[in-house]
């Protein structure tokens, strides 16, 4: 127990041993609040009795479910994390409808569209309702009345206008598609979730405690679901931060914080107020962006590192020059310091995934290797989708989408029109994709769609191919093939090596590296299972008297599809091991720190983004993205954007309108800066530290106001030099700072 709350403060120890039913822990970034939320899952089991498996951990992505398993591993022994229900919403509701979603209707095997599924059913019902709707803005509606719990059907009932009449047909016959491909998309998995709950509360009989991390960014959905999984047991915790809440666009609802306590009177608030993550003056220039809130409550974070070096704000000429900016700064400060950081500790966020496209360029330029999180997955990759496509139509040939995109790769003389026709053909007679096709080639009906001989021919290759695999997966002894023996099996009909090599004769080598690492993936989790270990997520508490599915243990092939469906990240060929940079979204970057972080872009209409309505919810962001660093963090901003057109430093960072350099040495800032900063900085008495940090970015705003005339870099002059960071000035809790040390 002592190793459990060792390394804890009293506030961290009180709200691990609290016995209190209901707990908020709200807290500001870097105070330790997920680090709280782990050793509390330990102790409930260590202390409290509680059994792994009537746990349930919900966190915001995968990585951090990953990040906490092994956490909580070391707290409570080997294997133990593997037994709790833990991982993002959406991984755990996916769990609770294969085992019970027959309950209400859901067939097994239940595909998952993803986001470019739904999109693309979207596009043909609204071509095919004669709408102008644009297919993306259709499933951001659709997404949000499904955050808000909101079926179509209730939604026709209350739609008046024209335009919320056609909206509801959209809804409902998109509803419909999918219902009849047997898929659900990510909203559904949760909605459904709730569903079952609601109806079958016996299947959360068992739950003994119910933990949440990020609270601030759940829906109305999310908070639906936390409250039906403790509906038993009345014992939950979450640990979030209002000054994060970041996922408003997406229907997060902050007022949940308030619906909880109101919902749950007993519930006990906790704070902690110690941030161990970042330097003092990084702390100083986050708070004196989010500070700028004037709505926003006044709450102690107090550094418990040294103060550090400040923060750097940049204005070089363009994104080009900025990325190669950061790829020096990169090189350089490993140099300077003595490599004590490697290429993992550095990161580089961004507001919106579009803006990598330069940094990717510099960083392979100079071959830093990095990895991407949050932008384009390695599963979404061309080759790597086709044969995932594949895998999924083995798998459960009902998935009209993923079955019209291979039907014609590699090309069997089905053309495009063609394939979009008979997909039309099946949706109108509310028949799958697949069944069209096979009562074609089997001769029991023919399609309305023209076909010409060939395309008869092709079809019928395809056909027996998905045929054949499916007996392969579905009989062998009874056994049914390993997922490695299909997936080569399938190489092998489709020739595929060679379907690449002739079509992408330039960048063959790297897309078949990228099917080798899709095998790879593949084999690890094969040798996962068979080892015994839950891999990924089936846990689950077993529940006395409900009928589970007949074979609720899912196969392989269904768990590596879903895997692939839930997750986000992306990982590049060469796997985890290796040093690598690390680029993300914001947004992905959320409960995550890094000893470097770099945020590039900061101007307006890139943060504040220029599409985004609520702009606290975007100084939030930036709130986010800054926090993140423990020791060095870099703001930049070219000063022509990708369009070529000037830019305008971020109103939250920006020395407005500066015309001539401000006195950054002494005591009044006044003229120039932004009004926000000034406010800020002439408090009567303000605390030294919140002058030092903020003048940190001023004054740097001041020196690079128009720092370089070429497009070259002279790494000799105009930089910053990091003097005084070494081994000793670092913060003690930094990740490469341990390494050194050991
Ligand atoms: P965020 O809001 O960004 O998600 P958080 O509040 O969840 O942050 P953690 O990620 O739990 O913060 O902790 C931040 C860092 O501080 C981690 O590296 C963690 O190990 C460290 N830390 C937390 N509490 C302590 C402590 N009492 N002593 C030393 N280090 C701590
Ligand atoms: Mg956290």
């Amino acid at each position: 127990m002592d190793a459990l709350l060792a390394g804890l403060n009293a506030a961290q120890r009180s709200a691990v041993t609290s016995p209190a039913s209901v707990l908020q822990v709200l807290a500001p970034p870097g105070s330790g609040k997920t680090k709280t939320l782990t050793a509390r899952v330990a102790y409930l089991i260590n202390h409290d009795g509680f059994l792994p498996w009537n746990i349930i951990v919900c966190t915001f992505t995968i990585k951090a479910a990953r990040e906490m398993k092994e956490r909580i591993r070391g707290l409570v022994g080997d294997g133990i994390e593997a037994k709790l229900v833990l991982g993002t919403f959406h991984s755990v509701a996916r769990r609770f409808l294969v085992r019970y979603g027959h309950l209400i209707g859901i067939e097994k095997n239940f595909g998952i569209a993803d986001s470019k599924d739904s999109l693309a059913i979207l596009k043909r019902i609204i071509k095919r309702q004669g709408y102008t709707v644009e297919p993306s803005v259709a499933r951001s509606r659709i997404s949000s009345l499904k955050a808000r719990s909101t079926t179509a059907a209730q939604f026709a009932a209350t739609s008046k206008k024209v335009e919320q009449h056609e909206f509801a047909n959209i809804y409902t016959e998109y509803e419909e598609t999918l219902r009849l491909s047997n898929q659900l998309d990510y909203d559904d998995l949760l909605l459904r979730c709730a569903d079952l709950l609601r109806k079958h509360r016996d299947c959360v009989s068992t739950i003994q405690a119910v933990l949440i991390d990020e609270f601030q960014d759940t829906n109305h959905v999310q908070y639906e679901l936390m409250s039906l999984f403790a509906q038993y047991m009345k014992r939950i915790t979450i640990v979030g931060d209002p000054d994060q809440s970041i996922y408003g666009f997406r229907s997060a609802e902050i007022k949940n914080l308030e619906r909880m306590r109101e919902q749950y009177p007993e519930t006990i608030v906790v704070n902690l107020e110690n941030n161990y993550r970042s330097s003092g003056c990084i702390l100083t220039a986050a708070l004196a962006v989010i500070e700028q809130d004037e709505s926003r409550p006044s709450k102690p974070l107090l550094p418990t590192h040294c103060v550090g070096e400040r923060p750097i704000l940049r204005k070089l000429p363009s994104a080009a020059v900025e990325s190669k900016w950061i790829v020096t700064e990169i090189q350089r400060s490993k140099t300077l310091t003595g490599e004590l950081f490697n290429f993992n500790d550095f990161s580089i966020l961004l507001r919106s995934a579009s803006l990598s496209r330069h940094i990717e360029t510099s960083l392979g330029k100079a071959g830093i290797p990095y990895r991407m999180v949050g932008g384009h997955r390695f599963f979404d990759r061309v080759e790597v989708k086709i044969i995932l496509d594949y895998l999924r139509v083995i798998n459960q040939p009902d998935q009209n989408d993923a079955l019209a995109r291979i039907i014609n790769v590699p090309p069997r003389t089905i053309g495009e029109v063609t394939v979009k026709s008979m997909l039309e053909e099946a949706e109108l007679k509310k028949i799958t994709l697949w069944e069209l096709v096979r009562k074609a080639v089997r001769g029991e009906k023919r399609p309305e769609t023209k076909l010409s001989k060939q395309a008869e021919k092709g079809l019928e290759t395809f056909f027996n191919l998905i045929h054949t695999s499916r007996n392969k997966l579905l009989n062998a002894d009874g056994q049914g093939c390993s997922l490695i023996d299909l997936i080569a099996y399938v190489l092998k009909k489709l020739s595929f090596e060679e379907y690449l090599r002739k079509s992408h004769p330039d960048d063959f080598e790297n897309r078949w590296a990228n099917v080798e690492e899709l095998v790879a993936q593949a084999t690890d989790m094969a040798v996962a299972a068979e080892d015994g270990i839950n891999s990924d997520e089936d846990a689950l508490p077993v529940v006395k008297g409900i009928e589970q599915r007949e074979d609720s243990s899912e196969d392989l092939l269904s768990k590596f599809l879903a895997n692939v469906a839930l997750s986000t990240e992306v990982e590049k060929a060469e796997g985890e091991q290796i040093e690598q940079v690390t680029i993300s979204t914001i947004h992905a970057a959320k409960g995550l720190e890094w000893p470097v972080v770099f945020i590039p872009a900061i101007y307006e209409g890139s943060i504040p983004h220029s599409r985004a309505e609520d702009t606290d919810e975007e100084r939030r962001l930036l709130y986010v993205g800054m926090t993140r660093a423990q020791s060095l963090l870099y703001l930049s901003c070219p000063t022509k954007n990708s369009q070529r057109e000037n830019t305008t430093l971020s109103q939250f960072i920006a020395p407005r309108n500066v015309t001539r350099v401000v006195d950054t040495k002494g005591p009044s800032f006044g003229f120039g800066v932004t009004q926000d900063l000034a406010r800020i900085l002439r408090r009567p008495c303000p605390p030294e530290s919140v002058i030092q940090g903020a003048r940190g970015l001023i004054e740097r705003a001041e020196d690079d106001l128009w720092p370089l005339d070429g497009e070259e870099l002279d790494p000799e002059n105009n930089y910053w030099e990091p003097s005084n960071i070494n081994s000793d000035t670092l913060p003690t809790s930094l990740p490469s700072k341990r390494r050194r040390v050991e």
